[in-house]
């Protein structure tokens, strides 16, 4: 009995206060990812990677947005969407604590603004990812020839871009090709 008094004061206090007190994680715990939606460029990498489909986007090109959307519920704390996300919008926390008694609590919602194209007037892409991609390009000085080029090219969507190929192509063989690579709109023009 003595023994195992002294070896219980030598261990010490083995249970924690929770919840009466905050709890300390493992250093590398995975808990709730945060999202921050200035730093999100709408790419989908986040979206694609995640394996139940916790992360969602659907884009809606009558009004020009392509929502973001996270459901907490469905997060099995992979840290995939962290991995992947080439912005840091999206990062893995230590907060563990999300229980809920709505559904819809579990849930974050974004809306990003799409590109108009500036030949056909549809929305295509994210206007913040194509920024990104030209500031990307930028850093890399692979703009540096044609600045003004490049940025036009991030206005125009890429069926008139391949339709702008096709009639700058040289020779009725070229022209025929990129064509063929698929436009639909070039029926339409
Ligand atoms: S941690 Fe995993 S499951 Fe949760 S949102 Fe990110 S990728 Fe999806
Ligand atoms: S990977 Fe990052 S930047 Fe891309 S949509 Fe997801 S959160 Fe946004």
């Amino acid at each position: 009995m003595f023994q195992l008094l002294k070896k219980a004061l030598q261990v010490g206090e083995a249970t924690v206060k929770y919840p009466f007190q905050p709890i300390e994680v493992a250093p590398g715990f995975r808990g709730k990812p945060v999202y921050d939606f200035n730093r999100c460029i709408a790419c989908g990498a986040c979206a694609t990677a995640c394996p139940p489909n916790a992360i969602t986007m659907e884009q809606d090109s009558e009004k020009g947005i392509v929502s973001w959307e996270i459901d907490y519920g469905r997060c099995i704390y992979c840290g995939r969407c962290d991995e992947v996300c080439p912005t840091g919008a999206i990062v893995l926390s230590e907060e563990f604590e999300l229980a809920s008694f709505r559904r819809e609590d579990l849930r974050i919602r974004a809306e990003i603004r799409l590109r108009r194209c500036s030949s056909c007037g549809d929305y295509f892409a994210p206007c913040r990812e194509l920024d990104y991609v030209l500031a990307s390009l930028e850093q890399a000085g692979l703009t540096r020839n044609d600045q003004e080029g490049w940025k036009q090219l991030m206005e125009v969507c890429p069926d008139c871009r391949r339709l702008q190929a096709a009639r700058t192509a040289v020779g009725p063989q070229a022209r025929k090709k990129v064509i063929e690579r698929g436009t639909v709109k070039w029926q339409r023009k």
